[in-house]
């Protein structure tokens, strides 16, 4: 069986910052002022169980975090913060025993800021360790070349739900008469459907959108979970992200897939929760973390509360939720009318379906 096995590979963002992928790229731009090993990047990484992971995540984000901040004329960077990696799934996204594995890691440039956010870091893991069984951190020195496309090698065709094929752009997939099929190249965006909260949101829609209906994608990264909605018929979806290279994926990713642009199928908008649509949308998915959800809850972010273009009766999908910090989201939840209708769970991560108790019509009875 052992030839079977298909590694995957995702990355999730830990607390809404930039990730390394992104001030990678950033810094490619900027290559030809860079000195000879301008290219270089450390990699300190650590395997971890869930509860570690959450650890780790915070102490890169803490010493590590922020945006990526280059100095070209030093050749040195830091910034982007935690990025989180896990490997080992069979093609149905089933980890293997064994074989899975989880690990957060975190990019530097060589350097004194460099060796001195490294050295913080590695003092920080040490105390960690006294808490919790966390093994060595493993130091190397990457070409960011290489580190930027290796993970396509681990990206194979994945099957979720009843029909949605999410495929990588540049291969061929056996798709059968029915399938949703939804091809991908997240570039330097979030969003293979490599994720278990992905695949969770990709299942969900499955059952929940209604053809014809307008739905609205909060954190779109590679677009992956808009471009599967409006293949299930949704019309118009909205997609939002924070992040520049996730509005551009998405526009590249919509046109690989023959999703229209506004003013057809598919709004592609940099930002969060949209202004000036209030009670649009009978359908949302935000597929974030559950400290930003509760975020978006509660307008922490200059943004309009994530219930606002949510229709009276209308659902909201929500994921990036470590199962252990539901309570929160459901505590956000509860403070806007909304009511548990689903919750689905793959390792420990959980997505919930929410549905407003506001009732379609009130306002017209009260009005007439
Ligand atoms: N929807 C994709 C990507 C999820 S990753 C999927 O399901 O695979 C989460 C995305 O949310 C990232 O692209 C990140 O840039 C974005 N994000 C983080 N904080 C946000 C915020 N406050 N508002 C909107 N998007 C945000």
């Amino acid at each position: 069986m052992v030839g079977g096995r298909a590694a995957s590979r995702c990355a999730l963002r830990f607390g809404g910052v930039d990730s390394a992928t992104q001030g990678a790229l950033r810094n490619a731009e900027g290559r030809n002022q860079l000195p000879m090993n301008a290219d270089e990047l450390i990699e300190i990484a650590v395997e971890v169980d869930g509860e570690a992971a959450e650890a780790v995540g915070e102490l890169f984000n803490r010493y590590n975090g922020g945006d990526w901040i280059e100095d070209s004329a030093a050749g040195e960077a830091s910034g982007g913060g935690a990025v989180l990696e896990s490997t080992g799934y069979d093609d149905c996204g089933n980890p293997i025993d064994g074989a899975y594995r989880l690990v957060v890691k975190t990019y530097l440039k060589p350097g004194p800021r460099g060796r001195r956010i490294q050295r913080q870091i590695e003092e920080g893991l040490w105390r960690l360790r006294l808490l919790y069984p966390i093994p060595e951190s493993t130091v190397r020195t990457i070409q960011e070349e290489d580190w930027a496309h290796a993970w396509k090698r681990y990206y194979k065709p994945l099957r979720i739900g009843k029909r949605v094929l999410l495929a990588p752009a540049w291969e061929e997939s056996d798709a059968r008469p029915n399938d949703v099929v939804v091809r991908l190249d997240p570039g330097m965006a979030f969003g293979t459907g490599m994720h278990p909260t992905t695949r969770l949101c990709v299942a969900a829609l499955e059952d929940y959108v209604h053809p014809g209906e307008p739905l609205l994608d909060i954190g779109t990264g590679s677009g992956v979970l808009s471009l599967v909605a409006a293949k299930l018929g949704a019309r118009p979806v909205w997609a939002t992200d924070i992040d520049p290279l996730a509005i551009r994926a998405t526009q590249e990713n919509a046109q690989r897939n023959g999703i229209a642009l506004a003013p057809n199928a598919l709004y592609v908008q940099k930002g969060s929760v949209p202004a000036d649509q209030s009670g649009r949308f009978p359908l949302i998915v935000a597929n974030i973390l559950a400290e930003v959800l509760v975020g978006l809850f509660d307008a922490a972010y200059d943004n309009v509360p994530l219930v606002e273009p949510l229709a009276p009766g209308g659902h909201l999908i929500l994921a990036g939720i470590l199962e252990k910090k539901i309570g929160l989201v459901l505590a956000a939840a509860a403070r806007h009318s909304l009511r548990e209708v689903e919750r689905k769970q793959e390792e420990d991560w959980v997505a919930v379906i929410m549905q407003s108790e506001r009732e379609g019509g009130t306002e017209a009875a009260v009005a007439g």
